[in-house]
């Protein structure tokens, strides 16, 4: 069966999408750590990130890379922190935080945010992705 993700990168799921390419797509998580919190995923499904082989690896570094670029550039914050945890949803993906302290790391604090909010640091982030 497909994961959540993978309905999600298919349209049949809705999600507040930021970037994309042929390869790997990010969006807004929808329980954000902080607001402007983003998923970077593979469009091909595998389960563990250290399960990938180092050129998918890299590669989806790269793209992690780029959109927290845009993150910086759309959201004020102090740096944008990086995990992976994957304990919930066995498809890889990349978290990409922006921390104002270090309670923003902590995946139990959470901060809840209105569809308006979602689709405004959406297309702010999209936007400085696009750059
Ligand atoms: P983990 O697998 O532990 O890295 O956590 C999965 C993350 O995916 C959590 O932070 C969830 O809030 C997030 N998540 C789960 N379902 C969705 C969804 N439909 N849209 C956006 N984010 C989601």
């Amino acid at each position: 069966m497909s994961s959540i993700f993978t309905k999600i990168i298919q349209g049949q799921i809705p999600s507040y999408k930021v970037a994309e390419n042929d390869d790997y797509f990010a969006f807004l998580d929808i329980n954000p750590n902080s607001k402007g919190h983003t998923l970077v995923v593979p469009k091909k499904e595998d389960d563990k990130l250290f399960d990938l082989d180092e050129d998918s690896y890299l590669k989806l570094m790269k793209f992690s890379y780029k959109v927290a670029k845009a993150i910086k550039r759309a959201v004020p914050c102090e740096r944008v922190g990086m995990s992976v945890i994957g304990l919930e949803v066995p498809h890889v993906h990349v978290h990409l935080i922006p921390l104002h302290t270090m309670a923003d790391a902590n995946f139990s604090k959470k901060e809840e945010l209105t569809k308006g909010q979602f689709e405004e640091i959406a297309n702010e982030i999209s936007r400085k992705f696009q750059l």
